[in-house]
């Protein structure tokens, strides 16, 4: 099927984990949409050639697949264990073009709390149950693991203590479920948080120019959530052992102070946490008058 080239459709979860940090994302990067109402399914884009479908997460790597929308906002686990399903078929190839930085989880292998965990191998003949048995089956295969996996839509961490399985590979954050269910996690298969996802391809029309534009912004956002201004003040012998604390800083503007010719002013862009240990060693190598602002917005 093919898409109008003059818009961009962008799929995201309608209501979970992580449609409000997929919503707001958009919302900072200045996309408004005609409807905030949650229980539409398609939201127009207002001022803005993008729009929004309103979806279950595990549909969207098929909706782009099947080029019915052209982006998604989907967890990492979601978007590989489809391309793993869709592989072989005549759907487009699937690609994470950014990870965002939010719904971070990992997917994990757990047994129960009594059972001597030596490895891996130790699953061998074992049934394992899982909403990922693609990922798994990949895992096992990998390693010459022969194991049952006994694949189950939900309520996976549950299927021990109804004899279903022996073991389960599932989604873990707090690892507050496994121990509530009496599981120990042994072996993390995958790391995972929200992503932008495409096809693997160009699209080959006008669709490329604003996914380029659509990136710049994404890319903008996430920059300023990691960015602070640092400004400070030191002196000509003590700059390079400020400036070595400030390694994330890629051009810090380094200026004369009026009436000393000894200071410096120094104003750095920092793209990785300031932390008051971070001050406090600058402070020690010479810095003063030390200030740290937010950033609004940022374009390359
Ligand atoms: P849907 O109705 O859209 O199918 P769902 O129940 O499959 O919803 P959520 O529970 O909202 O989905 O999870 C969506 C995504 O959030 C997961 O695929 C995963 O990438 C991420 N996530 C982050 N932490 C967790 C967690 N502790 N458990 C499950 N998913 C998590
Ligand atoms: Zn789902």
């Amino acid at each position: 099927m093919s898409r109008p080239s003059d818009r961009l459709r962008v799929a995201m979860q309608k209501s979970g984990r992580l449609s409000d940090p997929a919503r707001n994302l958009l919302k900072q990067a200045g996309f408004q949409f005609r409807s905030n109402d949650k229980d539409q399914l398609f939201c127009y884009g207002d001022g803005c050639a993008v729009d929004l479908v309103l979806v279950r997460d595990d549909d969207i790597p098929q909706l782009i697949a099947e080029n019915v929308c052209d982006l998604g906002i989907v967890g990492r686990n979601v978007l590989q264990e489809k391309a793993l399903e869709l592989r072989g078929t005549s759907h487009a190839g699937l690609q994470e073009l950014m990870p965002l930085a939010f719904g971070g989880c990992r997917l994990s292998l757990a047994v129960p709390n009594g059972l001597d965990w030596r490895g891996p191998s130790d699953l061998d003949g074992r049934r394992i149950a899982t909403s990922y048995p693609e990922l798994l089956g990949e895992y096992l295969q990998a390693r010459g693991i022969d194991a049952d996996i006994v694949a189950l839509k939900g309520s996976v961490e549950i299927a021990i203590k109804l004899g279903k399985a022996d073991a389960i590979c599932d989604l873990v954050s707090s690892g507050a479920t496994l121990v509530a269910n009496g599981l120990k996690e042994t072996e993390i298969l995958l790391q995972s948080e929200a992503v932008l996802a495409c096809q693997n391809t160009p699209f080959g029309d006008g669709r490329d120019a604003l996914l380029a534009d659509f990136l710049a912004r994404i890319d903008g956002v996430m920059k300023v959530q990691a960015s602070k201004l640092i400004l400070c003040q030191t002196g000509k012998r003590e700059l390079n052992a400020v400036l070595r604390l400030l390694p994330d800083a890629a051009a810090p503007v380094i200026s004369p102070v009026w009436g000393d010719d000894e200071a410096l002013n120094v104003q750095a862009l920092c793209t990785s946490a300031v932390t008051w240990q971070r001050l406090e060693a600058m402070k020690s190598a010479g810095a003063r008058g030390l200030m740290v602002l937010p950033v609004e917005k940022l374009l390359a």
